[in-house]
């Protein structure tokens, strides 16, 4: 693979390939295997799937092949809902695009147009904006999209729901449509999109991720919300026992990332992927399987085909881009009838895919609080115990003895032991888990989120609706859930501020009572 630019069975110019072997991808995503051939010959795609897939370098690989690194003019417009979004998808293309010179530039509304029009007349190969911000050049005759020759839009049914379509369309027919190649990704399909489709592509390939029935042994299965998950991981690793671990990240860049961060925290850990030779591959494996490593870090690629007994945990510190992969990576423990678990590690965002695998591998994966500071305390002083009476044991302190027999001039013999362990256990990283405060409070009792649901009385919703819809949704008990004020138009609820970006989340573009609904956090009362 190294030497002839194959990013799995897709050949790619060696500045691309290199440039994604610099991102740590090893090998495509399902969604990159089926699209990028595709998009590669000029041909229209649809592509139905979430964030968490893989879908921006689906379309960014091979968009970053076909632009033209001699041209100063814009080749490649993309379409995405909201300004992070751009951000990321500028951010990401230009890594693609780095070894090739490309140049991207993310344009959105609330940042100074001057400063865009600058930046535009500079000469960037692809931009990529919201609709609204873009019409703003267009009509100002600021962004030339003459020579566009391939229109992405990114996250349709987003941009259709925030009322961008006829935005969208305009900008479709300001731009030349001959020989115009068009990509769209979605992860619903609702009529508007499709019709969006029929009219402005030609002949497009549809792909979805099969989503063929797929079996889990039985492994206790898990997962933790967090926002840092390097804390997050590490505070499970400090109570958890466990055996041999395996952490799954996505990418090489992430497996060294991650060993690097657990040696500094002073966990015996090692990586595995695929840019070591056959023998640091070798070494590392004799280690893991000898037991004188206890984490081994890895990814996809690197172990597939291993082969390693009495796994006791696997974790997925990079959420799986697909179920098939999730199966995969768990059924590494869990082996000759011995008992497995495994935990997987989401972001609050990412709480929609893993419900998509949960639904798709017809398991169930049940949300555990990350240990509080009290957990790890305890547990260390387990430890602690342990340790003293196997140093009693072997009987080798006599060097200490004159220290205590001096302490006991003046001390109380429990005392002085009682300090030594104290300072003992200070030696132990100091953790709490205190989750960054981001939420400010908006006139709801404290700990909560006042939310705004726009349907009310009007939509016969109840108070019982609303809890119920939320809790399930969100996966959280219909108790946490605090005051609800239903109004004739609206609705305000509040929840609990940890699970605040995941009730977010889920509510987003859902339905309660089968009345469609948009959630968002209230302003201040
Ligand atoms: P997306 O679905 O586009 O939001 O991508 C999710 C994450 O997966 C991003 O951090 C990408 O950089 C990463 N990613 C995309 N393709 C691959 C791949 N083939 N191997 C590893 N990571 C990838």
């Amino acid at each position: 693979m190294k030497d002839n630019g194959l990013f799995g069975s897709i050949q790619l110019s060696r500045k691309v390939y290199n440039a994604i072997a610099e991102m740590g991808f090893e090998e495509p995503s399902p969604i990159q295997i089926q699209t990028i051939p595709l998009v590669l010959e000029g041909l229209d795609v649809i592509g139905q799937a979430q964030t968490g897939t893989g879908k921006t370098a689906a379309f960014g690989i091979p968009i970053m092949e076909r632009i033209s690194a001699d041209s100063r003019h814009i080749q490649a417009l993309v379409l995405t809902p909201t300004r992070e979004l751009a951000i990321q998808v500028s951010e990401e293309l230009a890594k693609i695009g780095k070894l090739k010179r490309i140049k991207t530039c993310p344009i959105y509304g609330g940042q100074s147009i001057d400063r865009q029009i600058n930046t535009l007349r500079f000469g960037v190969q692809v931009v990529i904006g919201t609709p609204g911000r873009l019409l703003d050049h267009i009509r100002r005759k600021t962004i030339k999209l003459d020579h566009v020759k391939t229109l992405i839009l990114d996250e349709a049914d987003e941009m259709l729901d925030m009322g961008f379509i006829e935005d969208i369309e305009e900008i479709m027919q300001s731009m030349p449509s001959e020989g115009r190649q068009t990509l769209l990704f979605s992860a619903t399909m609702p009529f508007a999109i499709a019709s969006l489709a029929r009219k402005y592509m030609n002949a497009p390939h549809t792909i979805t991720i099969s989503k063929e029935q797929l079996t889990v042994p039985l492994i206790d299965q898990f997962y933790y919300e967090t926002r840092d998950k390097l804390e997050g991981l590490c505070s499970v690793l400090d109570v958890e026992t466990t055996g041999k671990l395996i952490i799954f990240c996505r990418t090489k860049k992430g497996v060294d990332e991650l060993v690097a961060s657990l040696h500094a925290r002073g966990y015996m850990a090692d990586g595995l992927h695929g840019d070591l030779s056959q023998s640091q591959r070798d070494r590392v494996m004799k280690k893991f399987r000898d037991g004188k490593l206890e984490i081994l870090v890895a990814t996809d690629v690197a172990a597939r085909g291993l082969d390693i007994e009495d796994i006791t945990h696997v974790v997925n510190y990079d959420i799986p881009q697909d179920s098939e992969s999730y199966v995969h990576r768990i059924g590494r423990t869990g082996r000759a009838g011995k008992k497995g678990v495994a935990f997987t590690f989401i972001q609050p965002r990412e709480y929609r895919q893993l419900k998509l695998i949960e639904k798709q591998v017809k398991t169930r994966i049940i949300r555990k609080q990350l240990p509080t500071a009290a957990d790890i305390i305890d547990r260390q002083r387990e430890t602690i115990k342990t340790r003293l009476t196997q140093t009693i044991e072997q009987n080798k302190f006599a060097g200490y003895h004159t220290i205590v027999t001096d302490l006991m001039a003046d001390y109380d013999v429990l005392d002085i032991a009682a300090a030594a362990l104290k300072l003992y256990q200070e030696g132990f990283k100091e953790k709490t888990n205190d989750h960054d405060q981001v939420f400010t409070n908006n006139g709801s009792q404290p700990g909560m989120v006042r939310l705004f649901i726009n349907a009310g009385r009007a939509q016969k919703i109840r108070p019982e609706d609303v809890v119920r819809t939320i809790a399930s949704e969100a996966d959280i008990p219909g108790n946490s859930i605090g005051v609800i004020n239903i109004y004739d138009k609206f609705t305000f609820v509040e929840v609990p501020e940890d699970v605040v970006e995941r009730v977010l989340s889920v509510m987003h573009r859902n339905s309660i009572k089968g009345c469609k609904i948009n959630v968002e956090i209230a302003r201040g009362k």
